[in-house]
């Protein structure tokens, strides 16, 4: 199959939602979600997983995933934005959100707290918490989501996995799997999954994460998966 065929069903999404855009602006969603109003209430928490001083995983070009995390999350917050979901970053900046602790283990605690903190707060709310993997063996690669154990994450984080093997890795077998021993994941009460976008450990995907234009086509599918599954609740 040529190349540029894999990237239909992308093709397809993408100009689907630009179309959107152009027609009817804000209520882009509301038309892609059969005439289902943007619930006014609902937050949608963008988690830039990490943060300085912890950086995460480290890619196989020395890239902190911190930093990745929070270009990803940007721009998947912005999009949500501009289809009319109202959103909340919980991260913005390369720091962590800790809030007190002299040493990194004191300031990492904190900011595991303080995370909890911000999405239990919010009434009425879904987390996507944005990571990136890696692995001993650079041959690993593709998405791969997590369910927290609350009512929704399930079948959404099921949604984002078809989501990203059908436009973004084709082919991939990986699966949504339920999180275990993630704190903030054990520790909210709304919806919540934690995509891991790729493999940082796997040179070709590596690249791809790095570059703006992969990091604009996980975000549209991130934010397209997230507008389907909210029109069939
Ligand atoms: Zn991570």
């Amino acid at each position: 199959m040529k190349q540029y065929l894999r990237f239909i069903p992308f093709y397809v999404l993408v100009i689907g939602l630009i179309l959107g855009l152009a027609l009817w602006g804000d209520r882009a969603v509301t038309a892609m979600a059969e005439n289902q109003p943007v619930p006014d209430r609902l937050c949608i928490l963008v988690d830039a997983g990490h943060g300085y001083p912890d950086g995460g995983a480290v890619s196989c070009t020395g890239v902190h995933e911190s930093v990745i995390n929070l270009q990803i999350s940007q721009r998947l917050d912005k999009l949500l934005g501009l289809l009319g979901y109202r959103t909340r970053m919980l991260r913005t900046g390369p720091d962590s959100v800790y809030t007190e602790g002299e040493t990194i283990a004191r300031k990492k605690i904190s900011d595991l707290k303080e995370r909890v903190r911000l999405v239990n707060g919010e009434e009425e709310a879904i987390l996507l918490s944005i990571h990136q993997n890696h692995y001993s063996d650079s041959r690993y690669g593709g998405a791969q989501m997590f369910w927290a154990d609350t009512e929704g994450s399930e079948a959404l984080a099921k949604a984002l996995q078809t989501a990203f093997v059908t436009n973004l890795n084709p082919g991939s077998s990986r699966q949504a799997k339920q999180a275990t021993g993630i704190y903030l994941l054990e520790h909210i009460q709304c919806p919540a999954v934690l995509v891991e976008c790729g493999f940082l450990s796997n040179p070709e995907e590596e690249a791809r994460l790095r570059s703006p234009e992969y990091q604009k086509q996980i975000s549209c599918v991130i934010a397209c998966a997230l507008s389907q599954f909210l029109s069939n609740t």
